[in-house]
C-alpha cells in the first residue's frame, strides 16, 4: 500500500488543497512534486496477519463481538477479503439474531469468493459460510420460536436465498446442489419445527402452503429428496386435527345427549313423587 508521511512530522494525514498537499498534523505544506518524492510503501500485511489470526481464534470459540472487532480491521485493509466481509457482518449479525443483514451480503461475499483463482479454495469457503449459515439458522430459530417472535419466515428467506443466489453465482453442478439441497431441507425442517409448535390457525394454512411450494420446488433438485415427506407429514397433522375435532364433537354432543336424559328422569321421578303425595 502506497501512502504519503510527512518529511516533518511522520504523519501520514496529508489533504491536496489548491494544488498543494498539506499535512493535517503539522501544517506543513508541499507541492505536487515533493509529494510524489514523499510517496512511501506502507507494509500493512502483518497488522493484516494478526488481525486475521485474531479474528479467527474469536470465531473459533464463537467469540462474536471479537471476531466482528478484528475482521472489521482487515476489511478495512483488504476490502475484497471474503472471509472479512462475510464474517464482519455474520458477527454482528449472530450477536442480535439479524437475519436480514446475512441474507443481503450473501451475493456480495460470494462475489468475491468467485475473485479466488484456486477451485477447491472457492469451494472450501462456500463449504465454511455454509456451515455457518446452517448454524445461524438453527440458533435463531429457535430463539424465535421461544419468543413466538414473528421473524420466524424471515431465517427460511435467507436459507433458500443463499441456494439460489449460489446456483446463479456459480452454475449448477453436484457441489452446488447438494449445498442447495441443504439449504430446502434444513428450510423445511424449520418450518415444520414451527408448524408443530402452538400457533395459531389463521398462521398455520400459509405456513402449510409454503412448506408445500418449498416440498415441491426442492423436488426439482432432488427427486428422492425427504422434502414432500415432511410435506405429507404437516397434511397428516391438519387430518388428525380434523380427527380430533370430529371427537370432541361427538363427546360434546353425547354430554349434552347425557345431560337432557337426566333431566328428563328427575322430571318424570317428581311428577311420580307429586302423584305419590297428591294420592296419599
Ligand atoms: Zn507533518
Amino acid at each position: 500500500m502506497k501512502q504519503i508521511v510527512c518529511e516533518m512530522c511522520g504523519g501520514k494525514d496529508l489533504i491536496k488543497q489548491d494544488g498543494v498537499f498539506t499535512c493535517q498534523n503539522c501544517g506543513s505544506k508541499y507541492s505536487v512534486e515533493e509529494a510524489k518524492k514523499m510517496m512511501v510503501t506502507i507494509d500493512t500485511s502483518t497488522k493484516l496477519e494478526n488481525a486475521l489470526k485474531n479474528a479467527r481464534r474469536a470465531r473459533e470459540c464463537k467469540d462474536y463481538e471479537q471476531a466482528e472487532k478484528y475482521y472489521s480491521i482487515v476489511k478495512m485493509e483488504d476490502p475484497e477479503n471474503w472471509e472479512a466481509n462475510f464474517y464482519s457482518t455474520y458477527s454482528k449479525a449472530y450477536l442480535s439474531s439479524n437475519v436480514s443483514s446475512v441474507k443481503n451480503c450473501i451475493k456480495s461475499v460470494l462475489k468475491d469468493i468467485k475473485k479466488l483463482n484456486d477451485k477447491v479454495q472457492q469451494n472450501e469457503a462456500i463449504k465454511q459460510i455454509s456451515t455457518d449459515i446452517f448454524d445461524f439458522a438453527s440458533k435463531t430459530y429457535d430463539v424465535s420460536i421461544r419468543n413466538e417472535n414473528r421473524i420466524l419466515l424471515s431465517t427460511p428467506d435467507m436459507l433458500t436465498s443463499f441456494g439460489e443466489t449460489l446456483i446463479s453465482e456459480f452454475g449448477e453442478n453436484e457441489f452446488t446442489t447438494s449445498i442447495n439441497i441443504q439449504c430446502y431441507e434444513i428450510t423445511l425442517e424449520l418450518l415444520n419445527k414451527l408448524y408443530n409448535s402452538n400457533i395459531d390457525t389463521e398462521f398455520e394454512s400459509g405456513l402449510k402452503n409454503l412448506i408445500q411450494q418449498h416440498a415441491e420446488e426442492m423436488k426439482k433438485f432432488c427427486p428422492k429428496s425427504h422434502g414432500l415427506e415432511i410435506y405429507e407429514a404437516a397434511k397428516k397433522k391438519e387430518e388428525m386435527k380434523r380427527i380430533d375435532a370430529y371427537y370432541e364433537l361427538e363427546a360434546a354432543f353425547k354430554k349434552e345427549k347425557n345431560g337432557r336424559l337426566i333431566k328428563y328422569f328427575i322430571f318424570v321421578f317428581i311428577f311420580c313423587f307429586c302423584i305419590y303425595i297428591c294420592s296419599s
